[in-house]
């Protein structure tokens, strides 16, 4: 999967992308990260990336010409794609004001073969990028950051551990947290004692049936105690309602799905 990532600080990325599972990716030819600097699509003397707001207020804006100077020459004439034209992959802009990124959303961008991600700066970028060029607007949650570098990092990081072959066990990500729409279960490593703190038996057991089946419970428990509200939506089998509803009925205070 290749992304193209567009921004005023490039630097910042390796030292991430670099030293991680992502490396990893990359040299075993699973991920290709090609950071562009849209500074470099300046043509002015100072190089200038941004300026004042149209109807005043503090802050500055980032100016159209080069971003999409930047993309068009990356990927093509794409101007007007999200009006009609067809650009070669999703172009996604970060922004807080974007659909809030999931691991639902890691999973659908997984699927492309190509993303280009615009990095905001300042108070943010031209509406007309919004507007005219991107395809797509990608939150990573409800606060604000300074620039869009650490989110386009964070979706590089999602979108590439689901990709098939980047973790040593292919099943590891269905178990994850939010993947079938529970908390996962908790995990323990050796020693099987520690400061008088057991391992639970049941994993000590070598009971492999014995060991899903308390997994998912936990799972269960861990989501019904967290996260109550995921459990509406998740799948769930008549099995896993029946102990949920066991459980709800021994224990008065559990919350319900509906908190
Ligand atoms: N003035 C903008 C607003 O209120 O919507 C916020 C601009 S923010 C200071 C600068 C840039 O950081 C944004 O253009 C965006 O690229 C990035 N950014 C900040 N918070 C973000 C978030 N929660 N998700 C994704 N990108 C974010």
């Amino acid at each position: 999967m290749r992304f193209d990532i567009f921004t005023l600080l490039p630097e910042v990325f390796s030292p991430y992308f670099q030293a991680s599972i992502l490396q990893k990716a990359a040299e075993r030819g699973l991920l290709e990260i090609h950071l562009h600097n849209i500074r470099d699509w300046t043509h002015d003397r100072h190089h200038t990336t941004d300026d004042l707001p149209y109807g005043g207020g503090g802050g500055m804006v980032m100016k159209p010409e080069p971003i999409f100077e930047a993309v068009e020459s990356v990927l093509g004439p794409v101007a007007g794609a999200a009006d009609d034209g067809q650009p070669p992959c999703p172009i996604i802009l970060l922004t807080p004001q974007g659909r809030v990124f999931n691991q639902a959303i890691a999973l659908e961008l997984s699927r492309q073969p190509r993303l280009a991600i615009i990095c905001g700066r300042y108070e943010g970028v031209d509406e007309r990028v919004r507007e005219h060029l991107v395809t797509d607007e990608i939150s990573i949650g409800d606060y604000v950051l300074t620039g869009g570098e650490l989110p386009a990092m964070i979706i590089v990081d999602a979108v590439t551990r689901l990709l098939p072959g980047v973790l040593g066990d292919p099943d590891g990500p269905m178990d994850d947290s939010h993947a079938g729409g529970l908390l996962e279960y908790p995990h323990y490593t050796r020693p099987p004692e520690f400061r008088g703190w057991r391992v639970p038996d049941v994993l000590l057991s070598g009971d492999h049936a014995r060991i899903a089946r308390w997994r998912r419970e936990q799972s269960l428990l861990r989501t019904l105690a967290r996260r109550p509200d995921l459990l509406d939506k998740a799948a769930l089998s008549e099995q896993d309602r029946r102990f949920l509803d066991e459980y709800r009925s021994t224990s008065p205070q559990a919350p319900s799905s509906k908190e």
